[in-house]
């Protein structure tokens, strides 16, 4: 990850660890770093970055207790959970205009094989499970965005703990979401990448709208009649996120 460090603090942040690159006159985070402690060097990002298919105004990092495949540690994984009213960006093969569309995503899911995520969503992310950390995938020859376990720094396979039965992150046959933890984000969440089954009682994750206010994409669900405000809504979440009006 690329670091905006003013040139008086380089010699702290290249004692963290941070690298400088002579070609582009820019320092960066070595894969394989911990981005916690660059925190203050992140550059801000535009959430409307080019490339971004997920949005949401409500979305909670979970955390749950995970077993690692390797070591058969106990270790703390992550997820980016989004509620009802979320949008995902898709392009239709008969789509006339071929610019694709944002679509209204039904239900509580989890984001993952996350490829991007703006510095200050992933930091929250860091911050509950410091080992949340982008990796580097040779099959696909990208970076992407995973949990590894802190004892012997295995990779947890993102089909693990979302999409196969008795991953922490997908729908639970007992309901019993107990030992999960849920803590809401801070701004608007956008990442690139796919999202999981529906969790229908995501609610029933501790920290998930625990004593809060009904956020706006709440008041946006409950209304039955939601068509008929579809374009205010979007040009209110355009406003929120950062992109250009359209409509
Ligand atoms: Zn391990």
């Amino acid at each position: 990850m690329d670091l905006k460090v003013p040139y008086a603090e380089k010699d702290q942040a290249e004692a963290l660890g941070a690298r400088w690159e002579a070609s582009r006159r820019c320092w960066y985070v070595p894969d394989g770093v911990d981005l916690l402690p660059f925190r203050r060097w992140f550059p801000e990002q535009d959430p409307g970055l080019p490339g971004l298919n997920l949005r949401s105004l409500e979305t909670y990092v979970v955390t749950a207790t995970h077993r690692c495949w390797r070591c058969q540690q106990d270790t703390v994984v992550a997820g980016f959970l989004m509620a009802p009213g979320f949008e995902d960006f898709s392009v239709w093969q008969d789509d006339p205009e071929g610019q694709g569309h944002w679509g209204g995503g039904e239900g509580w899911r989890f984001a993952f094989h996350v490829d991007a995520l703006p510095s200050p969503i992933a930091a929250q992310a860091i911050m509950r499970a410091p080992r949340y950390r982008r990796a580097f995938s040779q099959a696909t020859r990208s970076a992407y965005w995973a949990n590894h376990c802190p004892a012997c720094e295995a990779q947890q396979s993102d089909s693990r703990l979302f999409e196969e039965a008795g991953g922490p992150f997908v729908p639970r046959e007992d309901g019993d979401w107990s030992g999960h933890r849920a803590v809401r984000v801070k701004g608007a969440f956008a990442a690139a990448g796919s999202f999981g089954r529906a969790i229908d009682d995501a609610t029933a994750i501790p920290g998930v709208r625990a004593g809060s206010a009904p956020s706006p994409s709440v008041a946006i669900a409950a209304r039955p009649n939601a068509d008929a405000r579809g374009f205010s809504i979007l040009s209110r979440l355009r406003r929120w996120l950062g992109w250009a009006s359209s409509g």
